[in-house]
This record gives C-alpha cells, structure tokens and sequence, in this order.
C-alpha cells in the first residue's frame, strides 16, 4: 500500500516527527533484559521527569495515552469510590468513562464546553463530599482548544485528602507544566503531541500521597498496576513486560531535542505560533470557538464558516493543498475545526496552513475578506 506522507501535518496528535527522531527507530533492537536497555530506559525517564518537572517516581508506558489515563484511575480507586471529574470537553469525558469503568463513582463537574473549569466549584463538590478519592482534570482540553488552570485547582485540591490526577497529554512540553509545583499526585501524558515523538508511549507520575493510596487499593489490572512497574524499575531497571523498544529510542532522542531548545523557550513559541493563528483566522472572519479567557496555545479550534461542510473543507484542505487539519468531536463534529500547532510547528506552518484555509474557503466559494497570512505575520514577525 502506498501512503501520501507528503502532507504537512496541522492536527492535534499525532504531529510531525523530525527525521532524527524517526532515524533512532532504525536502531537494531536490543534485549528488554539487558543492562544496555537499563541504561536507556534510565536515561529516558530522567529526562522525561524534567519536562514534567518532577522529582516524583515517573514511568514510561507502552501504550498510548488512553493506557496511561487508565492506570491513573485503576491503582488508586475501590469499587464504589468516588471520583470527581471535571468535564468540558471529550478527554475530560473520557476519566468519567474510565471511573465508571472501574466500578468508581463518578462526581461530574461539567462545564461549558470551550470554557475553563472554574476552580471555585471544585472547591465547592470537594467541601460537599467529603470522601473523593480523586479529582481528574484535562489540561489542554484538545477537543474543544481549551487550556484549564491546573495550577489554581492544584492549589484547592492540596488541602484536601483527594489525590489529584491531571492529564498533560496535548500539552505537556509546549505549555507550563510543572508537577510538583502544581501539586499534582499523578500526571499522565503522551509521546505523539508536543513531545514530537511517533504515537505508541504515554508516561506518569506518582507522587509519594498516591503510593500510599496505590499500596492500599485492590490489583485490578496486571498489565497496568503501577506496583508492577515500580518493583521492576526499583529492582532491576526495566519494565515488567515487553516495551516498545524501537519507540523508546525515538522519545529518547525527541526528548533530547525538547531539552536542547529549552522548556521556556518551547512555551514562548507555542503561545506565539497560537497567537498567530487565532489573528489569521480572525482576520478571515472565522469565529473561534474556544472563549478568550480559556484558549489553548497547542490547538486552536474555530467555527466552520456558515454553510461550509466539514468533510469537503478538510477533504480539499488535504487533497488539493496537503494541509491536514481535524474535525470537531462528539456534538461538535460538522460544526468546529482544529489546527495543532504543537510540537516541532514553526512559522512557516502557521503561514501555509493560514493560506491554505483562504484558499479552500475561496474554492467553495466563501468570501474571505481579510488575509489571514497577512494577520499571522505580524505576530509571526514580534
Ligand atoms: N488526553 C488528551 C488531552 C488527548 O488529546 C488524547 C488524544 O488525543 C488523549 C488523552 C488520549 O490519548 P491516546 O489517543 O494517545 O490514547
């Protein structure tokens, strides 16, 4: 089968991977067993400890994010426990899901989708009920664009006995995240977002609070219960099954490059790169979606323009231009559109994704009155 991989990729996640990253993968794979895969797995979790900023136990999972989100909820909740999720968006969701499905209670705190969670009101469900085992909130909510105030709702849920659970995966290495600072007793993420590494790895933290909540919960899950991965870690550097040893090369070297280009530096250009698409699509007169007060710096979401159907915008986006941009999801799917710009994304990608949008709007016959590269290069240009 041939596969187009000629196509400048803009979604959420997975990104674009540079080729260093994709050459590690060629590597001959060594034994899982060996003391040279003990160095490497090492090697990769400390430095994936300093992206999150963490002196907690930190582990690197082969699965993808779902697995890491899984694991979140599984070691540290008993039947019947109560969880409070913070909903506002797909993700945010999809810890209810996972609650439900280990047989946990699910508090939700929904709001609206394309806003904040505001922390007033967890602080309000935790004074309520005071037997939450955990709150779960979704950093950068990549369905709807939203980034959430992880750190305000750190500060509530720290006086409190609830563990607190935070998903970085569409942010983590392109927006602030500190672990510790935050509060934050396990923090899940991905290796195929802003890390710019192939999809397949997810990783967590576990603070010494949520060891002592893990030791005391019921084994659920053999492949998935972190006692399993810190034994091994601890003992003998390794992971208890088999991982993916070719994409532990890649997120080595990916991590590599997030380290070399600097956390503040990478943050400084994501927010600028974001910046730069929210005036480019605007100046088109493309309503964004996400509120102003709540928008993400890794992905920007916006209202399709009136009478324009999704699959033919994104479909000629692609086709005609190679710009691959995503859907809405759940209700909103047919009605928003994404663009990630997370990762290795540079300037040069914002223009053409800007461009390319003018002129598949054009093509469908979409009166696009101001020039959304023109309005991005300002920005691009500070
Ligand atoms: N959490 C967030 C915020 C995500 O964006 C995603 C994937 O898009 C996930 C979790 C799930 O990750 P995965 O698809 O790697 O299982």
């Amino acid at each position: 089968m041939k596969i187009n991989t000629d196509k400048l990729l803009m979604i959420p996640g997975p990104t674009m991977v540079p080729a260093e990253v994709l050459n590690a993968m060629a590597l001959p794979i060594i034994g899982h067993r060996t003391a040279e895969f003990g160095e490497l797995l090492v090697d990769t979790t400390e430095k994936m400890k300093k992206v999150f900023q963490t002196k907690n136990d930190t582990y690197i999972i082969t699965g993808s994010g779902t697995a890491a989100m899984d694991m979140a909820i599984l070691n540290v909740i008993d039947k019947g426990d109560k969880v409070l999720n913070i909903v506002n968006g797909n993700f945010g969701e999809r810890f209810a899901k996972i609650t439900l499905a280990h047989k946990g209670e699910s508090i939700k705190l929904e709001n609206e989708w394309g806003d904040i969670a505001e922390p007033e009101a967890v602080k309000e469900l935790l004074d309520k009920h005071d037997d939450i085992k955990a709150v779960t909130v979704v950093h950068n909510e990549t369905s709807t664009g939203v980034k959430n105030p992880i750190e305000e709702i750190g500060k509530i849920v720290k006086d409190y006995d609830a563990l607190y659970i935070v998903d970085t995966v569409s942010s983590l290495g392109g927006d602030y995240v500190d672990v510790d600072k935050f509060n934050i007793d396990i923090c899940v993420t991905g290796s195929q977002k802003c890390l710019a590494a192939p999809p397949g790895l997810s990783a967590i933290t576990v603070s010494e609070k949520a060891w002592e909540v893990i030791e005391k919960t019921e084994k659920k899950s053999l492949y998935l219960d972190l006692r399993e991965y810190k034994k091994r870690y601890d003992e003998k550097k390794q992971t208890p099954y088999t991982p993916a040893v070719s994409l532990i090369y890649a997120l080595n070297v990916a991590l590599d490059l997030v380290l070399e280009e600097g956390l503040e530096n990478r943050f400084k250009r994501h927010e600028k790169l974001a910046r730069a698409t929210r005036a480019g699509l605007e100046a088109m007169g493309i309503e964004l979606f996400a509120k102003e007060r709540a928008r993400s710096v890794t992905v920007t979401s916006a209202y399709l323009p009136e009478g324009v159907e999704d699959k033919e915008f994104r479909g000629l986006l692609s086709k005609k231009y190679n710009v691959v941009i995503a859907g809405g999801q759940a209700h909103l799917s047919g009605k928003i559109f994404r663009i990630g710009h997370m990762g290795t994304a540079k300037e040069v990608h914002i223009l053409a994704t800007l461009g390319a949008i003018e002129m598949a709007l054009k093509d469908l016959g979409v009166k696009v009155e101001g020039s959304g590269v023109e309005a991005a290069k300002e920005i691009l240009m500070e």
